[in-house]
């Protein structure tokens, strides 16, 4: 079964406050970018990897790519307005042939094997997975300053990457959302509005996405733990 993966890495990273995009910050000699792909590309389920990146880096990520030495083949293009157009400009590169699709975000580095083929396997079994872990804070809906109501933690949990799906399912998702011109923040959100199950496996706490700049310092904390594992 032919397996691609996803890499939308074209957000211009703003909560960063750096002068790049965060998927290019160089973490211990590496961008970050880069880390998150050497995952997906010791990943045994995937064959092929597709990343999205910001129009004005093409060349740069190009470049990146083929000074990388990746055993498989990767092409990059030009993202879109908003996460959503690039994974769906990015879907349509994918081989035709491909029967699963994995979605990983390019700033999530930390991302293990493991949850990478636990969740292509629960596609494979039930059409839909994410990788999710549960809160320990309390979520309140607020409206200007004024709680509106406390969602009952038990029934919530984070939805990370990677999310895999069975490619006709993810496609018709996607079909439906840009008729009805509905936007969401990750791939599930899309099937599930067309009614469709959704699997959760549990992720870890590790597989953070690198958005704001105190994520960097735990970053840098977690290549260390790569490196030296604690046993
Ligand atoms: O904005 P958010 O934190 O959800 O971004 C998650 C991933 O989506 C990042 O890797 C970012 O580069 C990517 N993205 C994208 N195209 C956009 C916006 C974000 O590929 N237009």
């Amino acid at each position: 079964m032919k397996v691609g993966a996803i890499v939308p890495a074209a957000g211009a990273g703003r909560r960063m406050k750096a002068d790049r995009p965060k998927q290019f910050l160089v973490l211990d000699g590496v961008p970050i970018l880069v880390s998150t792909l050497r995952k997906l590309d010791a990943a045994t389920d995937i064959d092929d990897i597709v990343v999205a990146a910001p129009r004005e880096t093409l060349d740069e990520v190009r470049e990146l790519i083929s000074g990388s030495a990746f055993e498989k083949p990767v092409t990059v293009i030009g993202g879109g307005e908003r996460r959503q157009d690039s994974v769906e400009m990015a879907l349509r590169q994918l081989d035709f042939e491909t029967e699963i699709v994995v979605v990983h975000d390019g700033v999530r580095p930390f991302v293990t094997l493991d949850e990478i083929s636990r969740v292509i396997s629960e596609a494979r079994n039930c059409g839909a997975a994410i990788v999710a872990i549960p809160i320990t804070d309390t979520v309140k809906e607020v409206q200007q300053n004024l709680v509106k109501s406390t969602l009952r933690r038990e029934h919530l949990v984070l939805a990370q990457t990677p999310q895999a799906f069975r490619a006709d399912l993810l496609r018709k998702a996607f079909d439906a959302a840009r008729k009805d011109g509905y936007y969401a923040t990750d791939e599930a959100s899309l099937v599930e509005r067309i009614g469709l199950d959704v699997s959760v496996i549990r992720g870890s706490e590790t597989n953070i996405k690198i958005t704001r700049p105190t994520d960097l310092s735990l970053a840098r904390f977690l290549l260390e733990e790569e490196r030296e594992p604690v046993e």
